[in-house]
C-alpha cells in the first residue's frame, strides 16, 4: 500500500509495552500509527494533524484522557476509542457522553480492538463521503455533525444525532430496533432494545413535537421509518 493511502491511527498511551505493542499490530494492518505517551502532547498532536483514529487511554501523565477528548471535541470529530480500566465504569461512561466514538476495556484481545478500529474509520469514510441529507424540511450533514429543521438548528446529544443519522441515511426504509441498536449502539450493546425507543422519543420531542410533523415514523411490529 502507497504510504499515503494509509490510515493514520494515533495510539495514546503511557504504558511502553501496550503502546509498543498497539503499534506493532496497527503496523502489521497495514496503519501508519504515531505514539503518544502524555495528554498535553497528545491534544497538540491530535489538533495539528488530522488522524483517522485516535486510541485514547485514560490515565495519562499532565492530562488525563477524559480531558484530551472533551477538549478535542469542541474543535473536531476525529474519531477516538477510549481504553479504561476495568473498575472505572466512570470513565466508560463520562467518555462515550462527551464523544467517544467506542471504548474497551483493558485488558483486550487485540482482535477487538481492530475490528472496533476498522468499523470507526470505515464509518468516518463513509459519512465524509454522503453529504448532506434532505427529507422535507429536515437536513442532516454528517461532515459538521448538524441537523436543522427549515434552518433551524437542532440540539442533539451525540447518540440522538448518530440515531437521526441513521435513519436519515435510511430515509424511506424500514429499520428495526435490532438493526438500530447494532448501528448506532455497537455490536457489543448488551441492554434492551428499548433505548432504542426512548431515544426515538427524545428526537421526536425535538422535532416532531417542536415542528408539529411526523416525521419519525413507528411502523408496528417492525421498527422506525423516516419520511
Ligand atoms: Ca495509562
Amino acid at each position: 500500500m502507497n504510504e499515503a493511502d494509509k490510515k493514520n491511527i494515533l495510539v495514546v498511551e503511557d504504558e511502553a509495552q501496550i503502546s509498543r505493542f498497539l503499534q506493532l499490530e496497527l503496523e502489521h494492518e497495514g496503519y501508519a500509527c504515531s505514539v503518544c505517551a502524555d495528554g498535553r502532547a497528545a491534544l497538540d498532536a491530535a489538533l495539528a494533524q488530522d488522524f483517522d483514529l485516535i486510541v485514547l487511554d485514560v490515565m495519562l501523565p499532565s492530562l488525563n484522557g477524559i480531558e484530551v477528548l472533551r477538549r478535542l471535541r469542541q474543535v473536531k470529530q476525529t474519531p477516538v476509542i477510549i481504553l479504561t480500566a476495568r473498575d472505572q465504569v466512570v470513565d466508560k461512561v463520562t467518555g462515550l457522553d462527551i464523544g467517544a466514538n467506542d471504548y474497551m476495556t483493558k485488558p483486550f484481545a487485540i482482535e477487538e480492538l481492530l475490528a472496533r478500529i476498522r468499523l470507526h474509520t470505515k464509518r468516518a469514510a463513509t459519512q465524509a463521503a454522503v453529504g448532506d441529507m434532505v427529507c422535507g424540511k429536515l437536513s442532516v450533514s454528517s461532515a459538521a455533525r448538524i441537523a436543522t429543521y427549515d434552518g433551524h438548528a437542532i440540539d442533539l446529544t451525540k447518540k440522538e444525532f448518530d440515531l437521526l443519522e441513521y435513519l436519515m441515511q435510511n430515509r424511506n426504509i424500514v429499520v428495526s430496533r435490532e438493526q438500530l441498536l447494532d448501528s448506532v449502539w455497537g455490536f457489543d450493546f448488551y441492554g434492551s432494545t428499548n433505548v432504542v425507543d426512548v431515544y426515538v422519543r427524545y428526537l421526536r420531542s425535538k422535532i416532531d413535537d417542536v415542528y408539529n410533523v411526523n416525521l419519525i415514523e413507528t411502523v408496528r411490529g417492525a421498527g422506525y421509518v423516516i419520511r
